[in-house]
């Protein structure tokens, strides 16, 4: 820590979480009164509107705090006091944070270390019990892994059946040019195994999977996995209280729980277009990308302008001969200019460097993402006006529709095709750095936002009857998500089909458990996506803690089975519903991958993330029938 070094990084720090991680230093948050609270602004730069005398007062006072703490031998005083801690934590979320998100936000914050966000859930038994207790789980992905490291720490048997040849989930199988998360990554991230070197805000595909392949390593999960095996049925007998789990090797395997982690956006949907299967040249999804075909000169035509289309058109455009992009409803954007960038070398530094500045970095990032927009994507019932859900839904869209119309000043003829008529959140907004306007205004470039009539063997057939000639089609057209675990077939009790009780709209109490289907518990299951707010990986921890309390319950009470009693699935079920319908996705009207085929949102959570972490934080036996 040269001078020079500290000076260099106070420069690039962002100031709110200088100022608080200060209080590590010293000891204690004296000094946060001596600066205003942030004020954040929807895309603003995130460093609260403090007027620049402030900033630059931070700044020294972190340099000389830092050079102080680096003299001392970098011996760190006390802990800060917990009225310190709230200060610090109130300070930096610019807000008094509610009573009921303090213990949540706490644990998010992790004072006390990695090791302490681990996800152990101890289970008091003899090492028999455990060991007559095994535990498949299906899916090797982001959520599968979770399950498999906290069945490690458990002490539990238990197999992994992966359909892949590796481990990775979503960040295995989507591999267009482009792919990157949209979440940053120092949040995108598990809260025990952050390991603070993204090389980038937002990481792309391969260092996701990078990532994740080390966390299978690291935690010994390999060895548990069965690679390239799919997991055809899971039959619960009941004479013996065991699934019966039958794989695509012919082998069956016995357990005495079942945690699917197949995730939501799993098996590509094609459009429901006559003709797909004619076209006479390479056709791919964008979840089975062809790195075989060549695009280069070629007549490209791409269906769908969600999030994966909006990620590898621009990085094709450039390459292609002519590309056509079928639209059929236009994207949000969400303003995101470093969405591409590097992790800046100051970032780094601080990261490495001061102590807890990487703890309050990830604590604002998750402040920022995580119930405050609630409010903003929520129906007010008085509100009357159109493409819009409530006054600050309002403020919202007019804000994104500037931003848009910003980037076509030079192509007016854009504007109409590229300003959603449903309100902002309705379907998920994108990040956005400009470089999905840059393509489209290529002029190799096409937007087409006529109807697709059907796919024909020499391209895209409009409604008009004009045929978009293609050499190559891409469908960027997403994912069967409504249709929770298919294909698999799963039989519970007394035979009873899981998918015909779904029966096209799948439900289960806290996403996770089902009536009539023992001890079966699902990860990233019906009603846990969340579209604004937080990064699924939080959504999957609780998921983990909860279904490991599951366990432990059976296991401790020596208990057979468990399942949600159908009342209270029921009651939280009408309860989503309401809460779903109150929430800009739930607008009757806006199609989005949300909603099952009846128009019900079977994805989303509508409610707060602390609602679900105070949900998660273990089963209550009340809520279960146990034999
Ligand atoms: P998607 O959001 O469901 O988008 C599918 C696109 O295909 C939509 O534009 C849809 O139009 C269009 N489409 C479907 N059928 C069509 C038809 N017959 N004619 C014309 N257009 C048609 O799928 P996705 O882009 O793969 O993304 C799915 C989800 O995966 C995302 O919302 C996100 O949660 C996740 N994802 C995340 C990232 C990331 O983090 N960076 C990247 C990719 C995906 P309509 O809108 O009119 O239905």
């Amino acid at each position: 820590m040269t001078d020079a070094d500290i000076d260099a990084a106070v420069e690039g720090a962002h100031i709110p979480s200088l100022l608080v991680a200060i209080a590590h230093l010293t000891g204690n948050a004296d000094h946060l009164r001596d600066f205003d609270r942030p004020v954040y602004e929807f895309f603003g730069d995130g460093q609260g509107n403090l007027p620049p005398e402030q900033q630059a007062r931070a700044r020294s006072l972190a340099a000389e705090e830092m050079r102080a703490h680096r003299d001392r031998g970098a011996k760190l005083p006390p802990r800060p006091p917990e009225a310190a801690i709230r200060a610090c934590m109130d300070f930096i979320a610019g807000a008094d944070i509610p009573e009921p998100y303090v213990p949540f936000l706490t644990e998010e914050l992790a004072l006390d270390g990695p090791e302490a966000r681990e996800l152990r859930v101890a289970i008091d038994a003899p090492a028999a019990a455990k060991a007559d207790f095994p535990v498949v789980v299906i899916g090797a992905g982001m959520s599968g892994l979770l399950m498999g490291l906290s069945l490690v720490q458990a002490g539990l048997p238990f197999t992994i059946v992966e359909a892949n040849a590796d481990v990775g989930g979503t960040w295995l199988a989507n591999q267009y040019p482009g792919v990157r998360v949209d979440t940053p990554n120092h949040l995108y991230s598990y809260s025990f195994a952050d390991d603070h070197a993204w090389p980038k805000l937002y990481s792309t595909g391969d260092v996701l999977h990078g990532y994740f392949a080390k966390v299978a390593d690291s935690h010994g999960l390999r060895e548990h996995i069965r690679f390239n095996t799919r997991v055809e049925a899971a039959t619960w007998d009941a004479a013996a209280s065991v699934w019966r789990v039958r794989l695509s090797s012919g082998e069956t395997l016995t357990a005495r729980a079942v945690v699917s982690a197949v995730g939501q956006l799993n098996v590509p949907k094609y459009p429901e277009l006559p003709g797909v299967g004619d076209f006479a040249g390479p056709a791919f999804h964008s979840a089975r990308w062809d790195h075989g075909v060549n695009l280069t000169g070629k007549r490209v035509a791409v269906i769908g302008t969600g999030a994966s289309a909006f990620q590898f058109v621009p990085e094709i455009a450039g390459d292609v001969g002519h590309l056509s992009v079928f639209q059929r409803t236009p994207p949000w954007l969400g303003p995101t200019p470093d969405y591409h960038d590097a992790v800046p070398a100051a970032t780094q530094w601080l990261i490495d460097h001061v102590p807890f500045y990487a703890n309050w970095w990830r604590f604002w990032l998750f402040w920022m993402l995580t119930d405050g927009i609630l409010g903003a994507v929520t129906r007010d019932a008085e509100w009357s006006g159109e493409g819009a859900i409530s006054a600050v839904n309002d403020e919202l869209r007019q804000a994104l529709t500037g931003y848009i119309a910003s980037q076509v000043e030079d192509r007016p003829d854009l504007l109409s095709k590229l300003i959603p008529a449903y309100p902002p959140g309705a379907k998920r907004m994108l990040r956005d750095n400009g470089v999905w306007i840059g393509a489209l205004k290529r002029p190799n470039v096409d937007l087409i936002d006529e109807p697709v009539a059907r796919i024909v063997p020499e391209g895209v057939e409009l409604a008009s009857g004009r045929v978009v000639g293609a050499d190559v089609l891409i469908y960027g057209t997403g994912f069967h998500a409504s249709d929770f675990l298919v294909p698999m077939t799963v039989t519970g009790e007394g035979g009873r089909d899981l998918h015909a009780t779904w029966d096209g709209d799948a439900r289960a109490y806290l996403g996770m458990t089902m009536p009539g289907f023992p001890n079966f518990f699902t990860i990233y299951g019906p009603n846990t996506n969340i579209v604004v707010n937080g990064s699924i990986i939080f959504f999957s921890e609780c998921s983990v803690t909860y279904i490991l309390g599951a366990l432990k319950l059976l296991i401790e009470a020596d208990a057979k089975a468990m399942t949600p009693k159908q009342d209270v699935h029921d009651a939280f079920n009408t309860r989503v519903d309401a809460a779903n319908a109150e929430m800009a996705w739930g607008s009757p009207g806006v199609s989005s991958w949300y909603k099952s085929k009846s128009g019900r949102v079977s994805q989303n959570w509508p409610f707060a993330l602390v609602d679900y972490w105070n949900a998660t934080r273990a089963p209550d036996p009340a809520d279960f029938e146990l034999r």
